[in-house]
């Protein structure tokens, strides 16, 4: 099925047999498949060329970035059925306009050097996630990351200006505009911000830059329990107003882990309390006096007991050991033989009880498992991941649904997400059709079958062909 390819494009860019090995990657280890061929192209036009001959043969294409993706959508379906295609030597950033506060960069820029690129210019490109070291812009829009700075800066789909993307049947669309306004028609680079590489496959993007922080200020705080949470929340964006940019839960239970499994962790403050809030403001002024701002915040947090306790950080070096316990959160709970994972948002007014209503529902359901409730809680995101109790297995499938199926019936309880940033892959694809919006999903069907009505473009992911009406893969 592949010597079309092979054909067109020759094999130095399509690998086939022993050379194709070893590009699957699932980051949680939950999926695998095996890649009819993998395509590296090098410009836009041999992306063009591939996907204009897998539409001619009927092949399908699953885009891939970085592979740091958590819901498998970047993982091929089958064995030896769907063509890879990496977009990793496309990795040029194309051009920086400090001027109009924009960089175009393509799609295979691992995305610690778009930022790295835009800082060279006295810029910010503010998306930061804890994978940036790896994962692509390509992927990043793909899965319209959120990530670290959501609260000030807004989500992947806020950043983005413009998009160059090669389309289902091989057309190179060129919207690499980088206009601040423009009201004409239908906002259609929109739809492929967080489509999964199921509409088209993005080769290069035009990105949204902002003046770069001169001052940043990073503190810890002890909560005195949950309840706490919500008007800290509040007493930040009040004190900081826009300048706050990072608001991240940390659970006791999770620096316990960390504490147990992650060599040279310790404890921030001389008492454990049940959860922290880390807090992180920039101005790029060098007028106003940013720890003033912070100093007042911690006052305040500590004089209305609502915090017990906060560590502020006295340089950079200081404030990246407060960022390490929050990134190594992940690395603690693999250590510790994992946990049951859920990406979801709520109303930020609701995150506390939601998270205490959780808890309650987990120790009901599921006696001596441990709840590790953390993440992006300034943008109402939680990852609310369960540790099982000893002899149970968070690889076990089966307990893994279970734990599922009541955790995403509380968060439609509370009018929430069922995927706040990671998208829905293959993980959530059920999760997705059962607990969507009827008339939301038939207008996300009518979308795919618009824009890709032979269902090449990574068929099975986001959307089933149940949904879809295609064939069964
Ligand atoms: C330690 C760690 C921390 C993380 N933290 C966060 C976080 O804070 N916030 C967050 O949102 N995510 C986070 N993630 C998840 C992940 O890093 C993001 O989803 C990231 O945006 C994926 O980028 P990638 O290049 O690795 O994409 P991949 O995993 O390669 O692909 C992801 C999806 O995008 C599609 N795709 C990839 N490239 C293209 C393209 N060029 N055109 C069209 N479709 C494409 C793929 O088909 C797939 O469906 C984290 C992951 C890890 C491992």
């Amino acid at each position: 099925m592949t010597a079309a390819l092979l054909d067109r494009l020759g094999p130095e860019v399509v690998l086939t047999g022993q050379a194709a090995e070893g590009f699957v990657r699932d980051e949680r280890g939950l999926f695998d498949g095996v890649p009819a061929a993998v395509v590296l192209p090098r410009c836009t036009e041999e992306v063009a060329l591939a996907v204009r001959t897998c539409a001619e043969n009927r092949i399908p294409v699953v885009p891939q970035g970085g592979g740091t993706g958590l819901v498998g959508g970047a993982v091929p379906v089958g064995r030896g059925e769907q063509v890879l295609l990496n977009l990793r030597r496309m990795n040029r950033i194309r051009a920086v306009y400090a001027e109009d506060f924009a960089l175009v960069a393509e799609a295979g820029c691992v995305l610690a050097e778009v930022r790295a690129a835009a800082e060279r210019a006295d810029r910010l490109f503010p998306l930061s996630l804890a994978s940036e070291g790896s994962c692509q812009l390509g992927g990043n829009l793909a899965t319209n990351a959120g990530g670290l700075n959501v609260v000030r800066y807004g989500n992947t789909r806020d950043l983005v200006l413009g998009l160059e993307v090669v389309l289902a049947d091989g057309t190179v669309w060129n919207g690499l505009q980088r206009l601040r306004k423009d009201n004409t028609g239908y906002d259609v680079k929109q739809l492929f911000v967080g489509s999964e590489g199921t509409l088209g496959v993005i080769t290069a993007a035009s990105l949204r830059l902002f003046p770069l922080p001169r001052r940043t200020s990073t503190a810890l705080l002890g909560l005195v329990d949950i309840k706490s949470l919500v008007p800290l929340l509040e007493l930040a964006r009040r004190c900081f107003d826009d300048r706050v940019s990072s608001l991240e839960l940390l659970p006791a239970a999770g620096l316990d882990l960390l504490v147990r499994h992650v060599p040279g962790s310790r404890y921030p403050m001389g008492q454990r309390h049940p959860w922290y809030l880390l807090v992180e403001a920039s101005s790029s002024t060098v007028r106003g006096d940013l720890d003033a701002v912070m100093d007042a915040f911690l006052t305040t947090a500590l004089d209305s007991g609502h915090a017990a306790d906060a560590v502020l950080a006295v340089d950079r070096a200081d404030a990246d050991r407060l960022w390490a316990l929050r990134e190594n959160l992940s690395e603690a709970q693999k250590r510790a033989g994992g946990t049951v994972k859920h990406d979801v948002s709520v109303p930020l007014s609701e995150v506390g009880e939601f998270v205490i209503a959780g808890t309650r529902l987990v120790h009901e359901r599921l006696p001596g498992a441990q709840v590790i409730a953390l993440g992006h809680v300034g943008d109402g995101n939680v990852h609310f991941n369960v540790l099982p109790s000893p002899g149970q297995s968070a690889r076990d499938t089966h307990l893994w649904h279970r734990v599922n199926e009541f955790v995403h019936e509380l968060v439609a309880r509370f009018g929430g997400s069922i995927s706040a940033e990671h998208g829905i892959g293959l993980l959530k694809r059920e999760a997705h059709a059962e607990h969507a919006d009827p008339v939301r999903l038939r207008l996300q069907a009518a979308v795919k079958q618009a824009l890709d009505p032979l269902q090449i473009m990574n068929p099975g992911k986001v959307l089933s062909q149940d949904v879809t009406g295609g064939k069964t893969r």
